[in-house]
């Protein structure tokens, strides 16, 4: 972000924060408030990329979030989407992909502390020990979990859920190659760890890589929910399938403007929903800037 859209938005979250504080107090009376979700996918010092935060940021953001949030379990989250209530702050954490450095720092913060969350695998790049696609396309071949590092998470009591087998595209595959990349990740993901998967995050999460077909297919296969990656958030009484996330920002100027619900992002959402009933659109115009999943 360049020095003068930073001091714009800077100047916008400060001016709205006072309203935005008093929304909040209001959905809290009412019941409304809804369940943020943020993704993660890389958390290191070396070999910087657009999906990498330093460790000084995360916890940063971590420690932040903290002071203003309940942490919470994708189960708990859906129960507060299904109950029509949510009458506390709160946010869940996720990370995409399986990158091997996360057990250096991340993971252990957030187990220290007790965060729970939920860790999304790409299977083939984990069983196969190879670079994730983007990774190789920038000539950075940057580690995935192992296979024993998966286990070790879910053993204790990370939420492990499934991110393809090969970090396709679902919003242009066929629906066998949907129906392999869903299902299939979930019985490589079940046989590595030995239990039950039960949540999905579609790759790259925009609205062009989302089908029905995908919906429908993750939901036959058995998973719980299924994760976007657009930006929105999970109010109370919204279809707990569908959990939709927000990218946490290395900028944390931008990651404060989702949490404390920015009525903008709101109404975007809003437009979309109607312009994508009205014409079928992709929404294009309304993907998260520098966020894929
Ligand atoms: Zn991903």
């Amino acid at each position: 972000m360049n020095l003068s859209k930073q001091l714009l938005l800077h100047a916008y979250y400060l001016a709205s924060l006072p309203q935005r504080r008093a929304e909040q107090r209001r959905r809290c009376a009412r019941g409304t408030e809804p369940v943020r979700m943020v993704f993660y996918h890389r958390i290191a010092d070396v070999h910087p990329n657009p999906w990498t935060m330093n460790r000084r940021s995360f916890t940063r953001q971590i420690d932040w979030i903290a002071s203003r949030y309940d942490f919470v379990s994708f189960a708990e989250a859906q129960r507060r989407m299904r109950s029509g209530v949510n009458d506390r702050p709160a946010v869940a954490i996720t990370f995409d992909d399986g990158y091997a450095e996360n057990g250096d720092f991340a993971i252990p913060l957030l187990l220290q502390r007790e965060i729970p969350f939920t860790y999304f695998v790409t299977t083939g790049n984990v069983l196969d020990q190879t670079p994730f696609p983007h990774d190789q396309d920038r000539g950075t071949p940057l580690a995935p979990n192992t296979p024993e590092q998966i286990a070790a998470l879910a053993a204790s009591g990370v939420e492990v859920g499934a991110h393809t087998r090969t970090h396709a595209d679902l919003g242009v595959a066929s629906e066998g190659k949907i129906e392999d990349e869903i299902a299939g990740s979930k019985e490589e993901l079940e046989r590595i760890i030995g239990a039950p998967v039960r949540y999905f995050a579609f790759p790259f999460g925009q609205h062009a890589n989302m089908t029905p077909a995908g919906f429908r297919i993750a939901r036959d296969a058995g998973f719980e929910g299924v994760c976007s990656a657009y930006g929105g958030y999970n109010f109370p009484g919204d279809d707990p399938f569908h959990l939709q996330r927000f990218h946490a920002d290395p900028e944390i100027l931008r990651l404060k403007n989702w949490l404390t619900v920015d009525r903008r992002k709101l109404r975007d959402i809003q437009a979309f929903e109607t312009c994508e009933i009205a014409s079928d659109g992709t929404g294009e115009r309304f993907v998260q800037e520098g966020a894929l999943g």
